[in-house]
């Protein structure tokens, strides 16, 4: 852990559950034993985030898993900042790979977003990360910093932001980045904060790593020094396993 404050475990749910299988998701992690000093967030589909603001009874905070440029209005399909924070959201997720490279959202429009976001008052979870293709051609730390710089261009600041580093070809494909690949990148995201930001937000922002993040491989990962915590996606889907990863801290 470098970034100050508590390791922080998020958990996106991406386009999965019904009605059911979240009321038996949100009953597992109101059972489970959490380790205070982690901050745990889940990110719900938006159509259930009432549902589980409503019964999480624990500290788990919710977040949306996007949100639109600005105030709300005509933009059929888009939810709005406002509504996320009306409903009890306290983060939202931007620039997730699958909306950079499925949905086509450009650096420039993420940014807006986040800065938004930020103004009003959400926490942001900002994600970076290279294509497969990227890596082998040698770009993984262009790719990551021209990413960060269109979030640096435009943020308030970043007290409320955390970055979470995801190789694209590290997510949903159980091919996990070994811990000496996230550590690298995550000294030179850092190192980059330090150039282009300022040494303080260097310091203090938590970056945490996603992409097939599980129960058996979490506890190696959280071991590397700048590894503040871990955005899940198919291990978040089953209570007991995200619990371990939450108490992966080290
Ligand atoms: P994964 O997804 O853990 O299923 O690889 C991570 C993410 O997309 O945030």
């Amino acid at each position: 852990m470098a970034g100050s404050g508590k390791f922080f475990v998020g958990g996106n749910w991406k386009c999965n559950g019904t009605k059911d299988s979240i009321t038996k998701l949100v009953s597992d992690l109101n059972s489970a034993k959490l380790e205070t000093d982690v901050d745990v967030v889940v990110s719900p589909p938006f159509v259930y985030l009432d549902q589980v603001t409503a019964s999480l009874t624990g500290r788990i905070e919710v977040s949306g898993q996007n949100s639109w440029i600005g105030k709300g209005g005509a933009f059929t399909g888009e939810i709005s900042v406002e509504q996320l924070k009306d409903i009890g959201c306290k983060w939202v997720i931007l620039g997730h790979s699958e909306c950079r490279h499925i949905i086509g959202e450009d650096d420039q429009f993420i940014g807006k977003k986040a800065a938004y976001a930020l103004n009003e008052g959400l926490g942001v979870i900002a994600c970076i990360g290279e294509l497969l293709e990227e890596r082998e051609a040698g770009k993984t730390f262009d790719v990551c910093f021209q990413q960060l710089k269109a979030f640096a261009d435009v943020v308030p600041s970043w007290d409320n932001i955390v970055i979470a580093y995801e190789p694209v070809w590290a997510i949903g494909t159980g091919k996990v980045a070994t811990p000496q690949q996230a550590q690298e990148v995550h000294v030179a995201v850092r190192d980059w904060l330090k150039k282009n930001v300022s040494e303080e937000v260097a310091s203090k922002t938590r970056i945490i790593y996603g992409g097939s993040v599980n129960g058996s491989n979490c506890a190696e990962l959280a071991k590397q020094e700048d590894i503040d915590g871990f955005l899940v996606g198919g291990a978040s889907l089953k209570g007991p396993e995200f619990a371990t990863i939450v108490n992966s801290v080290t």
